[in-house]
């Protein structure tokens, strides 16, 4: 990439917010030019509208930025979004009608079916869907979306064993308090305790993941025929969400070919050689007692999904666990990843 191109931040000053603002710190393509949040920030230096909350330093020259407010056709032409849900909908809408290409972490717009629902490894062709919306708005405006931060673990997980006919899918899931945003759930309710609810969180990751894993047809997505159910739980993690998942498959594949499939998945991002994508984008631990949070939610710089503890399923074929970072691989990391994929391909221009 020659050129390098400005972009901006709507909810710079969230907790995804914040991780966009460390991924793009030094990015070798994007230059982080414009940050916005709500009229409780707008005008303030960043460093009093968001006390800067990552265990790294704040990147040099942000603090004293100021906040913009969030006004469609104000900032550059590729914004990524770390909105709150209860107003990424109407504003991200706002945005792309003026013009703005959206790369968004929020819910609002997955299931429109003409809105990519992405994880680059996985999908990387259902950008065809920005060919719809290119016939919704003359100007160039769209929005692309990543999945659910629990979503995104499980999707990278379930990818390469596509190839033995995923039939259906049990998933229970411990997440991490960071899931939650700032200031998220109060220490009362979870230190020493587990939430087993999580709004909205089981029917997500139980329709995204179809979408997700579906076969591009045109200018739609024919969802994956798996059947998936989950249980989400909060747990008392700072960053990391971990998966404990059965599988049955329609053929009937061994631990090895299991094994097989996911150490040697790879997909567009590595092909690619973009910039952010983890090599590999998954890896297999023996340990028994691994993956954990703790030490395994950074791997590949958070974009890595780790896969342990496959053995059979008494009720299903096999189960394993899974985790992956949730604010990076299944926020701000995934975004930037998208946008790499998007500039790499052609489809920013
Ligand atoms: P958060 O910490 O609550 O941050 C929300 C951001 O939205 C703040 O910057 C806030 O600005 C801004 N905002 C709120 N109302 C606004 C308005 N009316 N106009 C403009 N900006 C407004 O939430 P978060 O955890 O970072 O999550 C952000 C989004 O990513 C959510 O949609 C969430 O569902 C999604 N997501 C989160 C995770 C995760 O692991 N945390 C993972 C995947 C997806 P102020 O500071 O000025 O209020």
């Amino acid at each position: 990439m020659t050129k390098r191109i400005e972009v901006g931040l709507l909810g710079a000053t969230g907790m995804v917010g914040q991780q966009f603002i460390k991924q793009l710190a030094g990015h070798p393509w994007f230059d982080l030019t414009w940050l916005a949040a709500s009229e409780r920030s707008e005008g303030k230096r960043y460093a009093d509208a968001a006390p800067w909350r990552l265990d790294t330093p704040i990147p040099a020259g942000l603090a004293d930025r100021t906040v913009e407010s969030a006004t469609p056709g104000r900032g550059p032409k590729l914004v990524f979004s770390a909105l709150d849900a209860n107003v990424a909908g109407e504003l991200e809408q706002a945005f792309a009608d003026a013009g703005h290409f959206i790369v968004s972490n929020s819910r609002n717009h997955r299931m429109d079916p003409a809105v990519p629902l992405l994880v680059p490894e996985v999908n990387a062709e259902h950008l065809a869907l920005l060919r719809a919306q290119a016939r919704r708005r003359a100007n160039g405006g769209a929005i692309v979306t990543n999945p659910n931060c629990s979503t995104v673990v499980l999707t990278m997980a379930l990818a390469p064993l596509r190839a033995f006919g995923l039939r259906s899918c049990l998933v229970t899931t411990m997440q991490a308090v960071s899931g939650a945003g700032y200031p998220g759930v109060p220490s009362m309710d979870i230190l020493g305790n587990v939430i087993p609810f999580i709004g909205g969180e089981e029917e997500k990751i139980e329709t995204e993941t179809r979408k997700i894993l579906g076969a591009l047809a045109g200018e739609t997505v024919d969802f994956h025929p798996v059947k998936v159910s989950a249980a989400t739980n909060r747990v008392p993690v700072i960053d990391g969400h971990t998966e404990a998942v059965s599988v049955a498959f329609d053929a009937k594949p061994t631990a090895a070919d299991i094994r097989a499939a996911i150490e040697g998945f790879q997909g567009a991002p590595q092909r690619l050689g973009l910039p952010t994508a983890p090599n590999p984008p998954l890896v297999y631990t023996d340990l028994p007692n691994r993956p954990q949070p703790r030490f395994d939610a950074l791997l590949g710089r958070g974009m890595t999904v780790s896969v342990g503890r496959l053995r059979p399923c008494s009720v299903l074929d096999w189960k394993f666990v899974t985790l992956g970072h949730n604010t990076v691989r299944g926020a701000a990391g995934a975004a930037v990843l998208n946008a790499e994929l998007m500039l790499a391909q052609g489809w920013l221009e």
